[in-house]
């Protein structure tokens, strides 16, 4: 998938000598980007937040529509995160928990995940970002098999689109083709069953539980052909988020996890989108009835005000973990910055926040809103379909009738969003697919204004391109 689009519809910057943007342009590296276009393209700068809003470097304001990236539930200047951050830096700026050591901020955080947990679990370990919390699942799944004596069951299945992250194993495990292509992924041993998007993948006359039943067949078979023997878990996000936010289909998720239980595989519910409130409930293993073995965590448990990251597992999980690391010695891993004091007093702050204002209600209630606002778009001839479940949504653009042909993938998208941030609306195209996923605190005005401008944008778009 060339992703170069943004070279076609962003004007090239006017950079004067020892700008900001120069600066940028000639000293930093970017993530997830066209290294080549930055040069003539240049940055948006970001200098300052507040509520729902961000501004620029020249004073112009948006609605950040994303949540920076999918994470920031409490909106851009949370004072008591601020506060809490600046209380633990200075009492204990750091801390560790290798060798039996520990502290506050990470024992009340863990005690605090377990008791809101969707389903029981037994313990927490704490990591830096949500790919290095899937890459350390990676090694737990093996380390265990090992000690059950099955060291042939070191399998892992994951979807195509699935979004894991982008270190070694989690780029394996994450399902696009630009996450693998020239890095020499996915490593042995990583595969990818069928993509649950009902509107893409829905073949005619199937409905919405056939397809289902046919995605949770194609898994069977792979495990079959794999051998169930081999095969140690199955990784997932309740809802696909970078991917394109995909919803299931009604029943998925129902028989996904009885073929899992068929065979003896842990299921990992990777929430670093959907965890803390996005669907609707605290979490989308409770929105889809899934009863996750390891849950990832990670974006909004601190609102991303401070890098950090956990999963938490189950006994089943734990302890032949345990029992191996004492027949070893000492379990061999574990991060300097893990459950960092200054991040697990943010989480806890963060999550006390969510609870006090009720924010998971909000983000069911302005969901609706945002998803009903979503679905009167489609009524656009160059929407294809809105999809989505709490505060995260998508607007899939397709061409005008006949013009397919004119629009590599992306083009779309990438024009959207050009428009959508002149109007003051950030957003993110991922291929053709218009992301929305606004912080938590979002109000109905908010919802209104992110429709309405979303509005004005596919009109512009239309008039741009006939
Ligand atoms: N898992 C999911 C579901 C994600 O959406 C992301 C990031 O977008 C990750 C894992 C990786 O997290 P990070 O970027 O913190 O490594």
């Amino acid at each position: 998938m060339k992703n170069a689009n943004l070279q076609e519809v962003m004007p090239a910057m006017d950079v004067r000598p020892n700008s900001d943007e120069a600066r940028d342009i000639a000293y930093h590296f970017h993530s997830y980007t066209n290294a080549e276009a930055h040069e003539k393209i240049g940055p948006l700068i970001i200098e300052s937040g507040e509520g729902i809003h961000v501004t620029d470097s020249n004073g112009n304001r948006y609605i950040e529509g994303m949540s920076g990236l999918w994470s920031v539930a409490v909106g851009f200047n949370e004072q008591r995160l601020v506060d809490v951050a600046s209380r633990q830096m200075q009492k204990l700026p750091y801390y560790h928990n290798f060798s039996h050591r520990s502290h506050g901020p990470a024992i009340d955080l863990a005690e605090k995940l377990i008791e809101i947990a969707p389903v029981p679990m037994s313990k927490v370990f704490y990591t830096n970002s949500g790919s290095e919390a899937n890459d350390t699942i990676v090694k737990m799944v093996w380390y265990r098999s090992n000690a059950l004596g099955k060291p042939e069951k070191k399998k892992i299945i994951s979807r195509l689109r699935g979004y894991h992250g982008v270190t070694v194993a989690a780029a394996s495990m994450t399902g696009l083709p630009y996450n693998h292509k020239s890095f020499d992924l996915p490593m042995e041993g990583i595969l990818h069953t069928t993509c649950p998007h009902y509107w893409r993948e829905g073949q005619d006359g199937e409905s919405e539980e056939a397809f289902a039943s046919r995605c949770a067949q194609d898994l069977d078979d792979m495990i079959q052909s794999e051998g169930p023997e081999t095969v140690a878990a199955f990784i997932a996000e309740p809802v696909m988020g970078a991917g394109g936010v995909v919803v299931p289909p009604a029943t998925y998720w129902e028989k996904i996890q009885a073929v899992l239980a068929k065979y003896d595989i842990l299921l990992i519910a990777d929430e670093v989108i959907c965890g803390f409130g996005r669907t609707g409930n605290m979490f989308g293993s409770t929105t889809f009835d899934i009863k996750p073995d390891i849950l990832t965590m990670s974006k909004q448990i601190t609102s991303s005000y401070f890098p950090f990251s956990a999963f938490m597992i189950n006994d089943r999980v734990y302890q032949p973990i345990a029992d191996e690391s004492g027949r070893i010695g000492v379990l061999g891993h574990g991060y300097t910055g893990g459950g960092h004091p200054v991040g697990a007093a943010v989480a806890l702050e963060n999550i006390k926040i969510i609870e006090e204002r009720d924010l998971v209600a909000n983000a069911a209630e302005r969901g609706a809103e945002l998803q009903a606002g979503l679905t009167d778009l489609t009524s656009h001839p160059l929407v294809g379909e809105a999809r989505g479940i709490g505060l995260i949504g998508a607007l899939e653009l397709i061409a005008p009738e006949g013009k397919s042909g004119d629009f590599a993938p992306g083009k779309l998208g990438a024009q959207m969003n050009a428009i959508m941030l002149r109007n003051g609306l950030i957003s993110r195209n991922m291929t053709d697919a218009m992301a929305f996923c606004p912080p938590l605190i979002v109000g109905a005005n908010d919802v209104r204004e992110i429709i309405q401008i979303t509005k004005k944008s596919l009109e512009e778009l239309a008039a741009d391109i006939n």
